[in-house]
């Protein structure tokens, strides 16, 4: 049976700029918000949060961008990340983020399908995006580079490799302090227009452009302040709230905590371009962070590795892990040596928004295994292979229904067909139940996808990918568990008188895919991909498979 939330909660009916900054002219905070960690003396506030957006807007209405045209930001975490977005987003347009550890065959595939018609591209990454550019013919006008920030705020930026800097696209503080957006008067509105495109292959194909409106990214805003506002001292707390935005901004989980979330709550953010350990321990000790966003990989290494005991860590006062499965062992351990430190599960996917769907509310004490409960307005069911609607601790595909529910997908109407029911559940491809106190346990996938280290990889296209070889007839793709991390294990039909032996390959395939694509959990050759009459590959029987051959068992 279906189940709701026990909470609810009103969904303001405004733009999503309007609900971050109150409006295009109000009075708003000065105490620094988002500030860059390596050099924290360059940090924006959200008033000028709100500025250097607005001058984005302006200035890409000046350069012919259209409501409903889209933005492509291709770059590491950066300080003015979420002002690219609400800029967009303020001149009407639609955002979209791409993996900044993406190959040009891969970022080429997001631009065309987006269909984006300006690229920023982060100077580490400029000869990817350049590549891309070219193979699709991009005009070179309208890519601009992306600098870390200070660049921008010195006014120093310059071109690099013959791209203009994006400062070019910034109209000048009193053109920007000019610029309105558009404000909503009903919620039907609201939820027409699509903010972001984020990417996602769903529960099965290519990656797809997630359609998410003003309203699914309030909602999902909304809800997570709500839960927050649950702790005993909510409003000290958020005077205290110190993290680190090192989960990358491309993806739903960064995006919507660091560009919205976190800033609506005025907490502050220490943003770390790129992901490192110790860089984070540092900071953790330096700046005094209170509470962290993780993924699994890295809740494992703040309880195995041993450089944790050199930093003073006791600031940390919450962490919440979501994007994978996290095992109750690993959460035990945790707690046993972070005493103090809460930890809680959340889950959520790109479909659904994303900061997170079920979450532990902040005021009771966690079932290490569950990944918590239903957020506010968020309804919930559990149904078995025929749709037929399951009981409490009947485990099936699990079925939400809520504001943050996606409009679709972008330009796929089949798609969003099979994964939207025509009443608004979206389909998950997770496999759990509910159990009796309400709390939601995700025990398997069923959907293709694979996750490693948090980050989406698409059998689909490893497949395709491996069609293309020379020497290989067929190919399947599946996950496998390996030391606690899921890893992409490829099943092979070889060609007759095929010489490439399984590594040769792996490299084939790691030349040509970014780094969490590669085939690290084998390449295997096979007489046949075990496929059903229609043809489908029988996924479940290559996992079981993988799992006996290489996995964690
Ligand atoms: P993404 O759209 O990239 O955020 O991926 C969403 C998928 O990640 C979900 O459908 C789950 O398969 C997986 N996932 C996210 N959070 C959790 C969690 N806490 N436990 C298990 N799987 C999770």
């Amino acid at each position: 049976m279906p189940w709701k939330s026990r909470w609810s909660t009103d969904i303001p009916v405004c733009s999503l700029p309007t609900y971050l900054f109150q409006s295009p002219t109000a009075a708003l905070d000065d105490k620094p918000i988002l500030i860059e960690g390596e050099k924290p003396e360059y940090f924006l506030t959200l008033r000028t949060y709100r500025e250097w957006s607005k001058r984005l807007a302006a200035g890409l209405k000046k350069a012919g961008f259209q409501p409903g045209d889209r933005l492509l930001l291709f770059s590491g975490n950066a300080l003015f990340f979420g002002a690219v977005q609400m800029g967009t987003i303020m001149a009407g347009g639609i955002f979209t983020g791409a993996n900044p550890t993406y190959v040009a065959r891969e970022l080429a595939y997001q631009v065309k399908d987006s269909g984006a018609k300006f690229l920023l591209v982060g100077e580490t990454v400029l000869d990817t995006g350049i590549a891309a550019a070219k193979e699709l013919n991009f005009p070179s006008s309208n890519i601009f580079v992306f600098d870390s920030g200070i660049a921008t705020f010195d006014g120093t930026a310059k071109p690099q490799k013959g791209i203009q800097p994006w400062s070019n696209l910034l109209a000048s503080p009193s053109e920007g302090a000019r610029l309105q957006w558009e404000e909503f008067n009903s919620r039907e509105q609201q939820k027409d227009r699509v903010v972001v495109l984020n990417y996602s292959s769903g529960t099965t194909g290519l990656p797809k452009g997630v359609e998410i409106s003003h309203y699914n990214y309030i909602a999902n805003a909304h809800q997570s302040a709500f839960i927050q506002s649950l702790t005993a001292d909510f409003e000290e707390w958020r005077q205290r709230a110190r993290g680190i935005a090192f989960l990358p901004m491309y993806h739903a989980y960064g995006q919507t905590f660091y560009g919205v979330n976190y800033p609506k709550l005025g907490a502050v953010l220490y943003i770390m371009r790129k992901y490192d350990f110790i860089t984070m321990l540092d900071w953790i000790q330096r700046y005094r962070i209170t509470n962290l966003t993780l993924v699994p990989p890295i809740v494992i290494s703040l309880t195995k590795r041993k450089e944790v005991k050199d930093y003073d860590l006791s600031s940390l006062e919450g962490v919440g892990c979501g994007a994978a499965p996290l095992g109750k062992e690993s959460i035990v351990d945790f707690e046993s040596k972070f005493g103090a430190t809460r930890i809680f599960q959340g889950w959520g996917m790109t479909e659904l928004t994303c900061s997170a769907v079920t979450w532990d509310p902040a005021t009771e004490h966690p079932d290490p295994s569950a990944v918590g409960e239903l957020m506010p307005n968020i309804e919930g069911m559990v149904v078995d292979e025929e749709d037929r609607e399951l009981g409490v601790d009947q485990s099936g595909e699990f079925w939400v229904r809520g504001p943050n529910v996606m409009k679709g997908y972008w330009r796929k109407p089949e798609e969003t067909r099979k994964t939207l029911t025509s009443d608004g559940w979206l389909k998950t491809g997770d496999v759990g139940f509910r159990d009796r106190k309400g709390f939601v346990h995700i025990v398997d996938r069923k959907k293709e996808l694979i996750k490693v280290k948090g980050l989406q990889v698409a059998p689909a296209e490893l497949e395709a990918l491996l069609l293309d070889h020379p020497q290989i007839d067929d190919a399947a793709v599946v996950g496998v568990t390996i030391n606690g991390d899921e890893a992409p294990r490829a099943y092979i039909v070889p060609k007759e008188n095929s010489n490439a032996t399984p590594k040769d390959i792996a490299t084939w395939v790691a030349e040509r895919v970014s780094r969490h694509k590669r085939l690290e959990g084998g390449v295997v050759p096979v007489n046949e991909i075990p496929k059903n009459p229609s043809g489908k590959i029988l996924r479940k029987a290559l996992r079981d498979r993988a799992a006996k051959e290489v996995g964690d068992g």
